[in-house]
């Protein structure tokens, strides 16, 4: 096969489950594996000589074989301190390790030798067996691809993906939001953008129900002319299928125990037997009302054991963890701050959203709205991602007029800006601007004849920069000297399709400038920033009284420096009188010093202000009269006054 597909194919990386599809002559297909079944396990097995992947791999689980890694999905792009990490470890059945700068590794006993994975290497193995079988179905190779990964990624996460396609022999087109691909799997999105529609379809926010094996994510997303924008994100990290398994295995596990006083923990071939048949039956239970669990080798005698098991009673089992789901999704609604009303679609993605009790509820949430579910909710986000892989690649092959104009824009997950003046966050690109984008904002000097800018960059939601995260800074020196405020400082902020940072200070008059990059590893983790946008939320009150307590300081000190300045270049000392009028001068450096903090609102520190203001405005006014000034440039400091 030597034939290159000049293509695109889309590939959903799931947790437990991942999904390839492509795009060909109009058509959207999902490609099976060589079992030919359309999800493959996200599942690699180090077994006798053979590296095994997907079916081949995950069927060994259930005979209890070892050197068997999954989740590779929640390892990438983590460092092995992380807390996810320390938890996770505990359940698995290999062994993972820190590797250099934190790193983690996973260890895998091989062809008698001790292998170091990392989870690149685990999931590209996935990748690869995808792509393999995404070559066999086209009858050419493959070597382009889009793929999905979780709203909440962060750039390392994004970044180590892209490092897995690489490995397996993927150029990545781009990194898509798994929700924004399953909103591309319904054409939402497409199409809005063209001709004489231009300018005449109103944006829609949708919400995106994504219930798989062991994660949850619920997005809600405005699309507008072919630009998706994630407004929220709730779920949870650790709830999915293996949990609606779990519940019934208990439930079932139980009833051997009282009938037949098997304790099935005791054998653990058994067990991941029982789990995988639980998984089965609840699997047909979408489907059908009632089923017999069957299992034999189970009983002594050789008799099979069979308990039947009805729909009704698995929603009772899992009553709990459904009512938290619908929690989950009541949340993320509130965190967007929209009704249920204002939704246009519910988009249903992942195995699990297949349940007819979640579906039920989700109805009545949406009062009645039918949900999106026409499509396989486990192929939707690789469809969209093989939708978005046609639009991106220029093959006339993949080429529909459907999907010519969609562009396809992610986000800014925090606000990036710079600090100014007392501490404060000045935002230069706000949280959820579609990316790649670009901003310039004009800065000056605060001090006359100042040669050096220093240039903070900090991601946050906080007001003052000590609450946000710093990313770097830099110093722009040698720029013209002159009087402050004169100066015109250019930062640009660029932010490229792949979330890669820039930041660039120029003096045009000095033809000055410099740059910063800032490396995706310096950016918060999706742990982090979801914690940063709840401390914002939490504290929004106080951080207003902060930043008008600094405004205050630095109005008045500003005040205070110029009397100062005032007095010391007067010709003759102030006389008596005038010195007298200056004495508050003292008690308003110390209210700015020591009790401007104990202030808790903004009414009485404006009045208290006020009034040294006042004051100050009049002590100034009798210090310039008949002040003969010595020019700057002569002071013995060197011009720094
Ligand atoms: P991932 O979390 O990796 O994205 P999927 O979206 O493929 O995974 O979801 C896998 C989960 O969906 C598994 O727990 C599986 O048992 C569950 N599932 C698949 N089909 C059904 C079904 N018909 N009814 C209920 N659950 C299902
Ligand atoms: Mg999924």
């Amino acid at each position: 096969m030597n034939e290159v597909f000049d293509g695109a194919i889309g590939i959903d990386l799931g947790t437990t489950f991942s999904c390839v599809a492509v795009l060909l002559n109009d058509q959207v297909q999902v490609i099976p594996n060589d079992q030919g079944n359309r999800t493959t396990p996200s599942c690699v097995a180090f077994h006798a000589d053979d590296v095994l992947v997907g079916d081949a791999a995950k069927n060994l689980v259930a005979r209890g074989a070892p050197g068997i890694v999954y989740d590779a999905k929640r390892m990438i792009g983590c460092r092995f301190s992380e807390k996810s990490i320390q938890e996770d470890s505990r359940r698995w059945p290999f062994t993972v390790k820190a590797g250099e700068q934190d790193r983690v590794l996973i260890e895998v006993d091989f062809k008698g030798e001790k292998l170091s994975l990392s989870p690149e290497q685990i999931s590209s193995k996935v990748l690869e067996y995808l792509k393999h079988c995404a070559e066999k179905y086209i009858g050419k190779r493959v070597t382009k691809a889009v793929i999905t990964v979780p709203a909440y990624f962060n750039d390392a996460q994004r970044d180590r993906t892209k490092a897995a396609a690489a490995i397996a022999g993927l150029e990545v087109l781009r990194i898509v939001n798994e929700p924004t691909a399953a909103a591309l799997c319904y054409g939402l999105g497409i199409g809005s953008g063209t001709g004489e529609q231009q300018g005449k379809e109103k944006a829609i926010d949708v919400v995106v129900f994504d219930f798989g094996g062991g994660t949850f994510d619920v997005s809600v997303i405005t699309i507008d002319a072919g630009s998706f924008a994630v407004r929220a994100t709730a779920g949870d990290t650790h709830l999915g299928g293996q949990d609606v398994d779990s519940n019934l295995l208990k439930y079932v596990a139980d009833n051997l125990m009282a009938q037949h006083n098997i304790n099935i923990h005791e054998n653990t071939r058994q067990l991941a037997k029982l789990r995988a048949a639980c998984e089965k039956t609840k699997r047909a239970l979408s489907h059908s009302t009632s089923e017999e669990l069957v299992m034999d080798g189970l009983l002594p005698g050789g008799d099979e054991y069979t308990i039947n098991i009805s729909r009704a009673k698995l929603e009772e089992l899992n009553a709990k963890l459904f009512d938290q789901c619908i929690a989950v999704v009541q949340k993320a609604l509130k965190d967007a701050a929209i009704t249920p009303e204002e939704i246009a679609e519910v988009i249903l993605v992942g195995g699990s959203s297949r349940i007819p009790k979640l579906q039920e509820k989700l109805t009545a949430l949406f009062k009645g709205k039918k949900l999106c579910g026409a499509v396989n909710p486990d192929e939707a986000v690789a469809i969209g991602a093989a939708v978005q892989g046609s639009i991106l690649s220029s093959s006339p092959e993949q080429q529909s007029a459907k999907t010519a104009d969609v562009v396809l824009m992610d986000v800014v997950p925090l606000s990036i800006g710079v600090e100014v003046d007392n501490g404060k966050f000045d935002v230069i690109i706000p949280r959820n601007t579609t990316i790649p984008y670009k901003a310039v904002k004009e800065y000056s000097t605060v001090e006359d004849y100042q040669q050096d800018v220093d240039i903070v960059v900090y991601e946050g939601e906080r007001p003052l920069t000590k609450h946000n995260h710093k990313l770097g800074e830099f110093s722009l020196e040698g720029i013209t000297r002159a009087k402050k405020g004169v100066p015109t400082i250019n930062v640009t902020f660029s932010v490229d399709a792949d979330g890669l940072l820039t930041i660039t200070a120029t003096e045009a008059a000095a033809g000055k400038s410099k740059s910063l990059t800032v490396q995706n590893s310096e950016r918060l983790s999706d742990e982090e920033m979801s914690q940063m946008i709840e401390m914002a939320k939490k504290f929004q009150k106080e951080d207003s009284l902060q930043v008008v307590k600094e405004d205050t300081r630095h109005t008045l000190e500003g005040l205070f420096q110029e009397i100062n300045t005032s007095l010391a270049t007067m010709k003759q000392p102030p006389s008596a009188k005038l010195q007298k009028r200056v004495k508050f001068l003292p008690h308003g450096e110390d209210w700015v010093r020591e009790k401007l903090d104990h202030y808790e609102s903004v009414r009485e520190i404006n009045e208290k202000a006020d009034k040294i203001k006042h004051l100050c405005d009049k002590a100034l006014k009798r210090a310039q009269t008949g002040v003969e000034r010595v020019p700057i440039e002569e002071t013995q400091d060197g011009g720094r006054v």
